[in-house]
């Protein structure tokens, strides 16, 4: 999708700092974040929302758990911990509908989320 932006980072269009890729994903840093640790991780197949995600999208999204946890390893925040985040639709704070995974550490989180 040309008019996502996500699509466009995955495609090369939009520079960001890379963290991993691979053949179906990219991990890269988020541009504001929220954390001293704060990073994406993006399918490279658009995917509105995890609503919108099917039993064919299954292999990606286990990929992507999977990568993000490799990508808290990398920044050093795995050991002290971290937040797997994926908001969904409005009312879960989503700005960006391209399905995607925050991996947020390097400071104690609270919970409940605000
Ligand atoms: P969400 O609110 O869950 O949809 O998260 C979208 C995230 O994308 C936010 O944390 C933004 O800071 C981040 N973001 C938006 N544009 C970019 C960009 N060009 N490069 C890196 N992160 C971005």
């Amino acid at each position: 999708m040309t008019d996502c932006i996500f699509c466009r980072i995955a495609a090369g269009e939009i520079p960001v700092k890379t963290i991993l890729e691979t053949d179906s994903l990219l991990a890269f840093h988020d541009l504001n974040p929220v954390a001293p640790h704060h990073a994406l991780v993006i399918p490279r197949r658009h995917i509105a929302t995890l609503d919108a995600a099917t039993p064919e999208d299954a292999d990606v999204l286990g990929e992507l758990l999977l990568a993000g946890a490799e990508v808290a390893r990398l920044l050093g925040c795995a050991e002290t911990g971290y937040r797997s985040v994926i908001n969904c639709n409005q009312d879960g704070g989503q700005s960006v509908y391209h399905l995607h995974l925050h991996i947020i550490g390097g400071r104690a989180l609270s919970w409940p989320p605000g």
